[in-house]
């Protein structure tokens, strides 16, 4: 599970100086259990092609499908990490991540148990019980991608998760995440503008241009991961 399909999408705004074409004939498909970059410089289009399969932005022309399934909203097969992490200020960390179980049905205290899961996979189980803006942003983050993985998505989306954070907390963070995916091996759309963060996640990286956002190159790299 965990196969995307993007065929021939344009996405158009209507904006008050007319209509504006941020994405253009977009094709791409990502295998079950594959981890892709997006890359490409700011405004290209990449937050919008990605919105189109979480299922936020529908596309103005073509299809975008999961397993089969044509993507018309979001679902809790995608999960979903943004640049600003969006967690409930008023909810402590672990009751942030078993939201969406709860929301999906869940009862309560299996909730809480996969929460404690997902917090123990990205290292923050002695912070359960805390309130997310007493945590740095590096751990938000890791509440934010805890949260997105509680639903068990086969799709996992995430728009710039580091590119609020410092150098040296994004780099762990990197490689936390590697961490994570090897164990999980769902699908992931990583969207970055920074080539070093995708050659450093992915082996394979699609490129966008903008004017208008367009994918001009999809290139498979086996570099020697200068960290590893
Ligand atoms: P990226 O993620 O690569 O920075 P975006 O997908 O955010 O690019 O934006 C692509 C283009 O579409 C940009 O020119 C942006 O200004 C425009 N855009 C994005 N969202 C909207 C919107 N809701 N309405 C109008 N224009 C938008
Ligand atoms: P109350 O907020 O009065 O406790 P609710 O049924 O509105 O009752 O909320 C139940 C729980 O969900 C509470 O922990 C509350 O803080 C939280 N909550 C309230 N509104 C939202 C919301 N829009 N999204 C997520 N959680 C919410």
């Amino acid at each position: 599970r965990g196969h995307i399909s993007v065929r021939d999408v344009d996405i158009v705004f209507e904006t008050t100086t007319g209509p504006h074409a941020a994405v253009k004939n977009a094709n791409l498909t990502v295998r079950p259990g594959e981890f892709i970059c997006l890359l490409g410089p700011s405004g290209c289009g990449k937050s919008t092609l990605m919105n189109s399969i979480a299922g936020f932005v529908p596309p103005t022309s073509g299809e975008v499908t999961i397993d089969g399934d044509l993507v018309t909203e979001p679902g809790p097969d995608r999960g979903m990490v943004f640049q600003q992490h969006s967690l409930f200020p008023w909810k402590t960390v672990k009751e942030n991540v078993a939201f969406g179980p709860l929301m999906a049905g869940v009862g309560q205290n299996e909730a809480t148990s996969v929460a404690r899961t997902f917090l123990s996979l990205v290292g923050l189980a002695a912070f359960e019980n805390a309130y997310p803006n007493t945590l740095s942003g590096g751990m938000q983050q890791r509440v934010g991608i805890a949260r997105a993985l509680a639903n068990y998505p086969s799709v996992l989306l995430m728009d710039e998760p580091f590119g609020a954070l410092d150098a040296q907390t994004r780099v762990m963070m990197q490689e936390n995440l590697l961490e994570i995916w090897s164990e999980f091996r769902n699908t992931v759309v990583f969207v970055t503008h920074d080539i070093d963060e995708a050659v450093f996640l992915s082996d394979r990286i699609v490129v966008m241009s903008a004017s208008p956002g367009r994918i001009i190159a999809d290139i498979n790299v086996k570099l020697p991961r200068p960290r590893e």
